[in-house]
């Protein structure tokens, strides 16, 4: 069955086809800038990428697009429904995409949907009510929520009778306790407005969790890791007998680790602070999001490669900045591991955790005592497959790719084929 893996920004669509059960990946691509006369489409098959201009003056337009690149004109129950190609203007500007061949249709569409609050434990097919909840918990998460629903609506409207499945970035981290998801604020706060720790990046931490149990020989139930998932976004969650019981980012992904370019943990009180000294709103809400992070404490780049290109060039306030980056996940690691008890493995994933050799070793540097030694040699490797790089300090440090659009396509296949 082929399945379509969605996931949707305020102006971008990300996509991915996967062949089901087989989780092979026969296409991907984005369209960006929609809703802005530049949009286009950058598509990847067969190892050719091309980028071209189209008309996606909304998401209903861009997911028409989408689907049409990778069906061609079928006509078939699962092709795009021609009365929503907005009388062939989309169609004429997007026939223009190459060369489309019939192909089975799509099956079914798994979304990424970012918050699912205390509702969703796991991923669902939507149908009306769960369309109200996501729509609902979208105060939660007004940046996401809202474009997410907007690529439900449009995969609906392109593709009428095909499953859909919302896969949330919340549900693994349903089972975190009570003890470790409230915040020390009058109750009452989360009662009325659900103010909480919910954790994201929640596909990749149960994905490589789970493939960190295989790879060391156990069940899916029978491991106890924390799972370091470093990106531009960065969080760590404690992982108890294959289930979250803690994680790094809160009521928003704001917390925690320091990122790209978010603060991670601060003195709250630095925002009443900044407050009185001018700051409205908008321009803190940008500054802690958008501004800090390594970003902010280089004054150079979000982007670890860049850094650490400077750092090997002498630049101090970027050698700073991954400092900070790895001794707050040092940090967390210590945390978590007292949290835990047991420690099986440590898990990177992400595009630094997978790749950046340095801020693995500068991560897990004086750790020996805890049982966490890496093997110099075995990190330095360059591989882009899974990976076990201890010393054999007693915990494992496992490198795993993470694959959450497979996750989804997975997910998504199960549902539908239910
Ligand atoms: P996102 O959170 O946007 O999904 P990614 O998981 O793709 O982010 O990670 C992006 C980060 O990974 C960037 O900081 C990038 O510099 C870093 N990265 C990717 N490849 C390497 C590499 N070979 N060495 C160091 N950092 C890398």
């Amino acid at each position: 069955m082929k399945i379509l893996v969605v996931n949707c920004g305020s102006s971008s669509i990300k996509y991915q086809l996967f062949d089901m059960p087989e989780r092979s990946l026969l296409a991907k691509g984005m369209v960006e800038r929609i809703g802005d006369r530049e949009a286009a489409m950058i598509h990847q098959e067969n190892e050719k990428r091309e980028r071209q201009k189209i008309d996606a003056a909304d998401h209903d337009q861009a997911m028409v697009a989408i689907m049409q690149r990778l069906m061609g004109e079928l006509g078939a129950a699962g092709s795009p429904r021609r009365s929503s190609l907005a009388a062939s203007a989309a169609a004429d500007a997007n026939a223009s995409l190459g060369e489309t061949r019939p192909r089975e249709p799509i099956g079914a569409v798994g979304h990424r949907v970012v918050h699912g609050g205390e509702q969703f434990t796991g991923s669902v097919r939507i149908d009306d009510a769960v369309l109200a909840s996501i729509e609902e918990m979208a105060h939660l998460a007004p940046l996401h929520n809202p474009p997410n629903l907007a690529g439900i609506r449009a995969a609906m409207h392109a593709l009428p009778g095909a499953p859909q499945v919302a896969c949330f970035d919340t549900a693994f981290h349903a089972t975190i306790p009570q003890v470790a998801y409230m915040y020390a604020l009058p109750y009452e706060l989360y009662e009325k407005l659900g103010v909480r720790r919910y954790g994201f990046h929640g596909t990749s931490h149960r994905y490589v969790a789970r493939r960190a149990a295989a790879i060391l020989g156990r069940e899916k139930y029978d491991i106890n890791c924390i799972t370091c998932h470093l990106g531009n976004g960065s969080s760590i969650t404690a992982v108890r007998d294959g289930r979250s019981v803690d994680t790094s980012m809160g009521l928003t992904p704001l917390e925690g680790l320091v990122m790209g370019t978010r603060c991670g943990d601060i003195d709250p009180a630095i925002l009443f602070f900044l407050a009185q000294n001018g700051y409205e709103f908008d321009k803190l809400n940008d500054l802690c999001n958008k501004k800090s992070g390594v970003l902010g404490v280089s004054g150079s780049s979000n982007d670890m490669r860049t850094l650490i290109e400077q750092s090997a060039a002498g630049n101090e306030r970027a050698t700073l900045a991954i400092d900070i980056f790895c001794y707050r996940v040092k940090k967390y690691i210590g945390a978590y591991h007292a949290v835990l008890g047991r420690l099986d493995a440590i898990v990177f994933t992400g595009g630094i955790g997978e790749n950046a050799t340095m801020v693995r070793e500068k991560i897990c540097a004086g750790m020996e005592p805890l049982g966490i030694a890496i093997d110099r040699k075995k990190n330095e490797q360059p591989s882009s497959k899974e990976r076990q790089i201890d010393a054999g300090g007693g915990v494992a440090i496992l490198v795993v790719p993470t694959d959450e659009e497979g996750v989804i396509a997975a997910d998504t296949y199960q549902l539908a084929t239910q």
